[in-house]
């Protein structure tokens, strides 16, 4: 997914158009508002200039006064200096009187500072309207003493300082002038003798070159003063309206270019970050809006977007691992439960082969396995053996075939730790038969109790890489369960066996065979035809045995003639000792005379072995007799059977031995062997 934003087919048809916008757009907010600013700072830059401008105008307006004043100055003084060195000598040599009221004197001509006056007079009549007025600081008369407060301060400027002309902008009656205040020097000496003699001079010491008054030169500069305010009022005017507008312009572009493409992204931004949901839909910006984005918007955007995007992926990639962690803690609370139940199923085995059931079982349940074979070590520990098979398997019996003659050649017995082979026809195998095959992968797990490796689980699997890190710690945890419950099941079943076989002779004992008989010996209601047979066993003059060969031989005979009897009886026939050199055979759903034809096989039997192979120096031969009762004919209890199977034997061994007698109807030897009766010793 793109920015809507960035869509290129969007983005070039917006810029393809010949619109002069489409080139703005293009531009960042930056360049933008430098160019919406520029406009103004030209304007404050003119502002500036013409302020600058109208500040020079009055300097110039100040300078070309003071040239005027100055120019003034210079021919007024010329003047003076013509009528008094050349005009009032001549006309003193002519006996012409130079008077200050020369007008009411007859023959008389002004004195140079009348004659200055007079002159400034005319000419402030001129039309530019400049004022010259002739002033003394000691006056002779009211009419040109100092008047105002320019004058005093002219004077005092220019009598105590060096200044060449006072000057000063001032307000005069009502116009606004430059006024200028120049020195009125003693500039001959007929200036300094006329004011020293003269009865109303405030001095009398004046000397050449001395002030003795000054004149003042007033240049109306109002109407220039006012052509600038005109000029300045322009200038504020229509520079503050322009500045305005251009100001309203900054504020419209910059609500165009920057706030509103932002307030509308920002309220994208809100709309996706509220949304309840994945945002299918890419975000719809208005065209508008796109055109007026700079490059650093459409970036920003396009940031937000790829966060959004990524942010969304990283979601979904954190949900799809807590949505995997929920299937695997689900996997893993339905695999406690089931250990749960398998150890309960197991816990209440009664025998090895329920726990090699239920562990094959569960195995098959969670894996698809091609084959499983538990293998146990035999009691003596020298034949690694089969003890189950599942699915079973014809060629590999249970009980009694041999994996291996020579255990330790396994590797998982020889080391106790599992062996893994991932693929049959890569891997390196280990040299048993039941797991070469072509192609697939097996696994043996030892089965360990209290520290010693008793046998191997061997999975079969036909995929190759089967055994997964996860499929490995169910399995193990699995076969960690059933072996402690396989080691329990075998030392109960061993005690059981020392509680009920003896040990001898390897039969079963006296207590075995009473609760077989209590069991098998029912009241005649629930016998239903079935009829059972019993017979007592003893070995004839074995006392002397004992006492001849010695209590070891007696030991080995009495063993071998119970294998005897053993191998010559059905499975379903019960043998035990009954006590000393007494054995008692229960024969179930045998009646008397099949009995009768049991027993006298086993005398036989027992009357043909060589003992001497076993041992040089044992007895040549050993006899039985037998005595022989059944149910229902002869008893109906226990003790009846037994008590009857007594007597018959007693009536054997009183019949000469090495018989078999039946009881106890009849009582008669049913076989004899006559030749017999005293066996060799
Ligand atoms: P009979 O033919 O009348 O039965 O004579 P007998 O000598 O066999 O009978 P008796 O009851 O006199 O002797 C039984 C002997 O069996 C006595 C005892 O020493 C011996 N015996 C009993 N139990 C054992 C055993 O476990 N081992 C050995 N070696 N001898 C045993
Ligand atoms: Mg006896
Ligand atoms: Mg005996």
């Amino acid at each position: 997914m793109t920015s809507p934003i960035l869509d290129t087919g969007r983005h070039e048809a917006l810029t393809s158009g010949s619109h002069w916008l489409t080139g703005v757009r293009h531009w960042s907010v930056s360049t933008k508002l430098i160019v919406m600013i520029a406009p103004l700072l030209i304007l404050f830059l003119v502002l500036f200039a013409w302020a600058f401008a109208g500040r020079q105008r009055m300097q110039v307006l100040e300078e070309q006064t003071a040239v005027t004043a100055e120019a003034i100055l210079t021919q007024i003084q010329a003047d003076r200096e013509y009528y008094a060195s050349t005009i009032v000598p001549r006309l003193t040599a002519l006996q012409v009187r130079i008077s200050a009221d020369y007008q009411h004197t007859p023959n008389a001509f002004p004195l140079p500072a009348t004659f200055i006056r007079e002159v400034t007079e005319m000419i402030a009549n001129s039309p530019a309207s400049y004022r010259i007025k002739l002033i003394s600081p000691w006056p002779i008369n009211k009419k040109n003493g100092i008047q105002d407060p320019f004058q005093e301060e002219g004077f005092k400027a220019l009598l105590t300082t060096n200044t060449k002309m006072f000057k000063r902008q001032d307000h005069v009656g009502g116009t606004t002038v430059m006024r200028f205040l120049a020195p009125d020097r003693a500039i001959a000496q007929s200036c300094v003798g006329c004011h020293n003699s003269h009865p109303s001079s405030p001095k009398q010491d004046f000397r050449l070159n001395d002030i003795m008054g000054g004149i003042e030169i007033s240049i109306p500069i109002e109407s220039a003063l006012q052509s600038a305010r005109r000029d300045q009022l322009w200038l504020v005017t229509g520079g503050g309206g322009i500045s305005f507008i251009v100001m309203l312009l900054i504020l419209w572009g910059s609500r165009v270019v920057v706030t509103q493409p932002v307030r509308e992204l920002t309220a994208q931004m809100q709309k996706i970050s509220g949304a309840s949901g994945d945002v299918a839909e890419e975000p719809t910006i208005r065209r508008k809006t796109e055109q007026a984005m700079g490059e650093e918007i459409r970036q920003l955007w396009h940031g937000f977007w790829d966060m959004y995007l990524s942010l969304r992926l990283h979601q979904q990639e954190h949900s799809a691992d807590l949505e995997q962690q929920g299937i695997e803690m689900q996997l893993l609370n339905q695999r406690l439960i089931d250990m749960q139940k398998i150890t309960q199923s197991m816990q209440q085995a009664i025998s090895e082969e329920e726990v090699y059931r239920i562990l094959c079982h569960t195995l098959q349940q969670s894996i698809p396995l091609q084959q499983i074979l538990i293998l146990r070590l035999n009691a003596s520990e020298d034949r690694l053996e089969t003890v189950w098979t599942s699915p079973k398997r014809e060629d590999l019996p249970i009980d009694g075939y041999p994996v291996w003659n020579e255990p330790h050649r396994c590797p998982v017995i020889r080391s106790g730790r599992e062996y893994k082979v991932q693929d049959t026809s890569r891997d390196l195998v280990c040299t048993s038969s039941v797991s070469n095959t072509q192609s697939g992968s097996y696994w043996c797990v030892p089965l360990i109790i209290g520290g010693r490796t008793i046998g191997v689980v061997h999975l079969l699997s036909q995929e190759i890489n089967r055994w997964t890190e996860d499929t490995c710690h169910w399995i193990e945890a699995l076969v960690n369960v059933a072996a402690p419950m396989i080691g329990h099941l075998q030392h109960l079943e061993r005690a059981k066996r020392r509680a009920l076989i003896d040990e001898l002779t390897g039969t079963y004992n006296r207590r075995f065979l009473e609760e077989a008989l209590a069991k098998l010996v029912v009241p005649d209601d629930r016998r239903r035809g079935q009829v059972l047979s019993l017979m007592v066993i003893d070995l004839d003059h074995f006392k002397k045995v004992n006492d001849t060969y010695g209590h070891q031989v007696g030991d080995l005979v009495l063993k071998t003639v119970a294998q005897t009897l053993h191998k010559t009886l059905k499975d379903s026939d019960v043998l035990a000792r009954y006590g000393g050199e007494e054995f008692v055979i229960v024969l179930p759903r045998t009646d008397t005379a099949g009995a009768v034809a049991v027993a006298e096989r086993l005398r036989i039997a027992v009357a043909g072995l060589t003992l001497r192979k076993l041992a040089p120096a044992a007895p040549e031969r050993v006899t039985i007799s037998v005595g022989v009762a059944s149910c229902p004919v002869h008893a109906t209890t226990v003790a009846e059977l037994i008590h009857a199977a007594d007597e018959a034997l007693y009536k054997s061994k009183s019949q000469g031995r090495n018989c078999v007698t039946c009881a106890p109807d009849s009582l008669e030897v049913a076989y004899q062997n006559p030749g017999e009766q005293d066996p060799p010793q």
